[in-house]
């Protein structure tokens, strides 16, 4: 029997791309409800390969799952397209912050809204939400989403997503490319939301520390497999993690952690 305090769980995946590349040989983890969980690794590890794999994008990049499971709610979304994996509340913010550059930012917003057939005073309830999380986006409301700066097209692209009601959220190193106290409030946005409205979240990232920071648990991949889990707390706490696993190598420490 499923444990009904996850929400998604992912065991054992293994992934190809182009039928003979390897990306992933053996990820697991699990996000319980209500929880932020940080999946960790350095470049090309495999964090957004996993990503893909769980918003089943993966064959739109001519990719595949070849081995494991991956469950949302007890049931597999490999079955599952993408469009109704949002509708059931499993909602992805890509690399990159994807905004639409040519439409403002409450265009942008309300594109997210559009999949889930809101009535008008829904999605002026939900823009008032987003607002409300990112104040940032109101005072930029009618200016066109390439003028913006980087934070706020990321704050843009989880706004979009958010306007999608999602009860999972999925982000992709959010903090790409932004200066730190931008990631700051972005991070704190994210835990705010969590904390107020119970929203779970998985959010991979090369930051390992900005996101042990925020969650309440981590899995490090490395090499396309999970190499440990535990609690963020506890992650925090190992110095040698960062040194060995997430391309930190500055941060001290000799020999390799006991996973
Ligand atoms: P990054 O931080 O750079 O995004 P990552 O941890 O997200 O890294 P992935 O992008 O999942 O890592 O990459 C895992 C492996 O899969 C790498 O070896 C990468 O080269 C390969 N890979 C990723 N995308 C593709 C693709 N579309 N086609 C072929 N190989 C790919």
């Amino acid at each position: 029997m499923a444990d009904p305090a996850i929400l998604l769980d992912v065991a054992a995946i293994q992934a190809t791309y182009s039928q003979t590349i390897r990306a992933l040989n053996g990820v697991s983890l699990s996000v319980r409800k209500g929880k932020i969980l940080a999946v960790l690794g350095s470049n090309g590890a495999g964090k957004t390969t996993t990503l893909r794999a769980i918003s089943n994008l993966l064959p739109a990049e001519r990719g595949q799952v070849t081995s494991g499971s991956i469950t949302f709610e007890g049931d597999s979304v490999l079955t599952r397209k993408p469009a109704d994996l949002v509708r059931a509340g499993l909602v992805q913010v890509l690399e990159g912050r994807h905004c639409f550059k040519s439409l403002n930012v409450e265009e942008n917003l309300v594109s997210g809204g559009l999949g889930r057939s809101a009535t008008r005073a829904q999605i002026a309830s939900d823009l008032e939400f987003v607002y409300q999380t990112f104040p940032r986006l109101k005072e930029k409301r009618r200016v066109s989403a390439g003028l913006i700066s980087g934070g706020e097209q990321q704050m843009t692209a989880i706004g979009r997503a958010l306007m999608s009601r999602p009860r999972l959220l999925v982000l992709d190193e959010p903090s790409m490319g932004l200066a730190p106290m931008i990631i700051r409030d972005i991070f704190r946005a994210l835990k705010r939301l969590n904390r107020e409205s119970g929203l779970s979240i998985l959010v991979a990232e090369q930051n390992s520390t900005v996101a042990l920071q925020y969650a309440d648990f981590a899995t490090v991949v490395e090499n396309g497999r999970t190499v440990l889990s535990g609690t963020a707390a506890e992650l925090r706490s190992r110095e040698d993690i960062k040194a060995f696993y997430l391309g930190e190598a500055d941060s001290l420490s000799t020999g390799r952690p006991a996973a």
